[in-house]
């Protein structure tokens, strides 16, 4: 673990570069740094071992003020503690497809990357080696510079008749729960959010790769500001647990608080940028339990397959890319004799246009106060058409939907400071460096322009990684 000081020792000592936060964002952007960096790390919430957190089952979470205009529940989930949201993610590691990165190029829609998968590709690679993850080599959909870690875990008994029949749409997932590697193998209990073996990738169980000597800890104190002067970056405001707040100086400042937290301290230092705080977005999501006339089940974790059959094509004028996830952890079993696993649990996740007034604010307190008007017609265009679509991607027969609902959250908060190269229509460059002010990058999902089907955390780790790198 890091060295922790407190953060009045922190005040007393100029920084090279300070990071708010300590999830992925914070630490593959210190991962890339130059070795002999000075980094000090702040961090909102406790250090709390993996042991501590099956003890209380009950993790330190921000609780975001929320009004909610659209006609579906919705929330996100944030814990505040070391190593944020790695420490209940469930390891779902898709890389971005190609095409996401010139949504709007091809199709119109959306907004500009400025970067290419290509320009990602190395980085991808460098965070699943660090992640250790189980993966396919024959992956049809993401070119690759090299193999996966590990291999994939076993696919289960419809995944394999689907793999079989459609190997240019049907992949078994890539994912952060160890199929070999220095953490314990995936047991396939299915509880992922909170791991009883600790078997997926988290921050904590992934430490060594992100210790270093020069790097110090502060735990239990929050960034609310950063120090900005001549249009540079010369610190932060931190806020003690007691209350009380100190100037923390530094040569670069990193924000990595999520998309929320990074929009309400970008607010608070008095940045300007017209698109700051909007285009709040993240993927709808449908789950589904599917009867089918073939055998589920006996994979090696809890979700083995991926189909890749709704993502690309024409319909992304109109419709959004979907990503189907087919689970493997047991879910609700047929009654009818002998046909008990004959049953699939289907997670339709659909890429979603990001709207301008989904957004953060700040409220007379300081706090952030987010408005959510709903997703667009867009990404429920693209779960429609995979849904119509579902008897098509299955080479057994499709029976019938035994019941659907879509998700109040996909836990994935995404955008408030885009990256672009426009400063008028973006935050940050492609390197994540603020437009306007020198020596500050916004690090996380926050700076995605789009929202992708697929899950964030690695495009994110590897955008952070390639961040560190440029400085
Ligand atoms: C149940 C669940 C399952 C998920 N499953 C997947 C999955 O399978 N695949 C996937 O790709 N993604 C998944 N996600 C999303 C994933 O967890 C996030 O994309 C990822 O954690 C974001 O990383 P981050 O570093 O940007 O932010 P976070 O993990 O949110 O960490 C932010 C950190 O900043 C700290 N912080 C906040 N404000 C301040 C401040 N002002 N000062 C100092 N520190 C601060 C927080 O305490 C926290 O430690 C899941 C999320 C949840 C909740
Ligand atoms: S399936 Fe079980 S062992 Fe595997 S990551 Fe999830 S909770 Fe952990």
């Amino acid at each position: 673990m890091f060295k922790t000081i407190t953060a009045e020792q922190a005040a007393a000592e100029r920084w090279d570069v300070l990071i708010a936060g300590s999830s992925f964002a914070a630490m593959f952007f210190l991962a890339g740094l130059p070795a002999d960096t000075r980094v000090l790390v702040v961090e909102r919430g406790p250090v709390m071992p993996h042991a501590d957190q099956i003890e209380t089952l009950d993790l330190p979470r921000a609780d975001y003020r929320l009004d909610n205009r659209a006609d579906l529940p919705k929330y996100w989930v944030a814990h505040s503690m070391f190593g944020g949201n790695s420490n209940c993610w469930w390891g779902q590691v898709p890389r971005f497809h190609p095409s996401d990165f010139t949504l709007f190029e091809d199709h119109g829609v959306g907004a500009r990357w400025p970067i290419r998968y290509d320009d990602l590709e190395p980085f991808y690679a460098e965070v699943e080696a660090v992640m250790e993850i189980a993966g396919p080599d024959d992956d049809p959909v993401h070119p690759r510079s090299g193999p996966f870690p590990f291999p994939p875990h076993a696919i289960s008994r419809s995944d394999a008749a689907c793999i079989a029949a459609r190997p240019d749409i049907w992949l078994p997932v890539a994912c952060a729960r160890a199929n070999g590697g220095g953490r314990a193998g995936c047991c396939t209990n299915g509880v992922c959010d909170l791991c009883p073996v600790d078997a997926k990738f988290s921050i904590l169980n992934g430490i060594d790769a992100f210790v270093r000597d020069t790097a110090r800890l502060v735990p239990g104190a929050e960034v609310r500001s950063v120090d900005i002067e001549g249009g540079t970056a010369t610190g932060v405001v931190l806020r003690d647990a007691d209350g009380t707040e100190r100037r923390v100086r530094a040569g670069l400042v990193a924000v990595a608080a999520n998309a929320i937290g990074n929009a309400a301290i970008l607010l608070r230092s008095g940045l300007t940028s017209p698109v700051l705080g909007r285009y709040l977005h993240e993927q709808v999501s449908q789950e589904m339990i599917v009867d089918v006339g073939a055998p589920n089940y006996f994979g090696g974790t809890s979700i083995t397959g991926h189909c890749y059959g709704f993502y690309d094509g024409p319909h992304r004028a109109t419709a959004g890319a979907v990503l189907m996830e087919n689970y493997n952890a047991p879910n609700e079993l047929r009654t009818e004799p002998g046909r008990w696993t004959e049953r699939l649990k289907l997670k339709l996740i659909a890429e979603d246009i990001p709207q301008a007034a989904n957004r953060v604010t700040l409220g007379d307190d300081g706090e952030p106060d987010v408005t959510w008007i709903g997703h667009t017609d867009y990404a429920y265009a693209g779960i429609a058409r995979a849904e119509a679509g579902l008897a098509d991607v299955f080479p057994f027969p499709v029976e019938g939907i035994v019941s659907k609902h879509f998700s109040p959250t996909e836990a994935h908060i995404q955008g408030t400071h885009r990256m672009g190269l426009d400063p008028e229509t973006s935050v940050t460059d492609g390197f994540l460096r603020c437009h306007e002010v020198e020596g500050l990058f916004a690090l996380g999902a926050g700076s995605f322009p789009t929202s992708s089907a697929a899950n964030p955390t690695l495009t994110l780790s590897a955008l952070s990684l390639r961040a560190g790198r440029s400085v």
